[in-house]
């Protein structure tokens, strides 16, 4: 059993550090919010005042923060991560970031002598809740070996990428990808009920025609056809729109340093901003076909 320490333990950093616990390791977290903390030491695990004690005798480091900037300053900043664990500490951020920040931070921590991967994930809360995460790896084949019987615990499919900050461009472009699909579902499912077709008769046919994709039979952001969708429940979230925003703007960002032309990409952040100033930060984003639905 290994000692971990655990750095952001939120909506999806709290049960995926249950998870290492219920594993049988030796699990140390850390968060800003004291309530996360506690929340965490009831579950089993053991409660740390900051990150150097969350760490000290860890051999892995995980990572679970809001954005970029954060990252950053959890392993670059003074008494951040790089400098204070041992070398040769296994570090995994699973945290969704640019690109850019992603392969900073891991070249820095290689040339302290650690081993890190950015492993950013989908499947939500229930996904990390369920230990059925999928985690997109980036960085060395040594990292990602140490790294996989750790991320077996918190998920189910764990795909190496390619070297650091692969993992963050794979999430980045699939994301931008499912906005659009979602989308371009969300006008199709309109415009075949405003000429008379069944919403359901067309599932039936584009489901299984080339219009299909993960967005219609999934995630279908009409009630009826996939009875698990978030449609059939208000579009409750999910995965929340605001969330989609953020990955949007990562890859708006994303495209630009990489001097990538992706219009319908920007066209799906300025839909998703609309939807969010309309009041759908929390709602799930397949509700913006109700955003679209208002308009002519
Ligand atoms: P969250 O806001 O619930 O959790 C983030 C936690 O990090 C908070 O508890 C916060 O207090 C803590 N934190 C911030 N700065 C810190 C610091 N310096 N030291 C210690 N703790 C600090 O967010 P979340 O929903 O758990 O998301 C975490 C990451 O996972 C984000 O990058 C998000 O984009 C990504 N993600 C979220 C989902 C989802 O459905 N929620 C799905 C996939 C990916």
């Amino acid at each position: 059993m290994a000692n971990i320490g655990f750095i952001g333990l939120g909506n999806m950093g709290g049960p995926m550090a249950d998870n290492l616990v219920k594993a049988g390791h030796d699990v140390k977290g850390f968060d800003l919010s004291a309530d996360s903390v506690t929340r965490f030491a009831g579950a089993g695990g053991t409660a740390a005042d900051n990150v150097l004690a969350a760490v000290s005798d860890a051999q892995v480091v995980v990572t679970m923060l809001p954005a970029g900037k954060h990252v950053r300053e959890v392993y670059t900043g003074d008494d951040g991560l790089i400098s204070v664990c041992r070398p040769g500490t296994l570090m995994i951020d699973s945290s969704t970031i640019d690109v850019e920040t992603a392969r900073d931070v891991i070249a820095m921590a290689d040339t302290a002598g650690h081993h890190m991967l950015d492993a950013p994930v989908s499947g939500g809360t229930t996904g990390a809740a369920a230990g059925t995460l999928t985690f997109m790896c980036g960085g060395s084949d040594a990292a990602f070996t140490g790294a996989k019987p750790f991320l077996e615990i918190m998920g189910k499919n764990i795909v190496h990428a390619g070297g650091a900050g692969n993992g963050q461009a794979a999430k980045v472009c699939n994301n931008m990808l499912l906005a659009i699909s979602m989308i371009g579902t969300c006008e199709a499912f309109l415009m075949a009920e405003r000429l008379g077709l069944d919403a359901q008769r067309f599932f039936d046919i584009s489901s299984t025609a080339s219009g299909q994709c993960w967005s219609m039979t999934t995630y279908c952001p009409v009630p009826g056809p996939v009875p698990t969708s978030p449609a059939n429940r208000d579009y409750q979230p999910g995965f929340a729109t605001a969330m989609m925003y953020k990955d949007l703007d990562l890859a708006k960002g994303a495209a630009e340093s990489s001097k990538t032309w992706t219009p319908m990409g920007a066209r799906a952040l300025e839909l998703y901003k609309e939807f969010m100033a309309a009041g759908g930060a929390d709602a799930d984003f397949s509700g913006i076909i109700k955003h679209l639905a208002g308009k002519k």
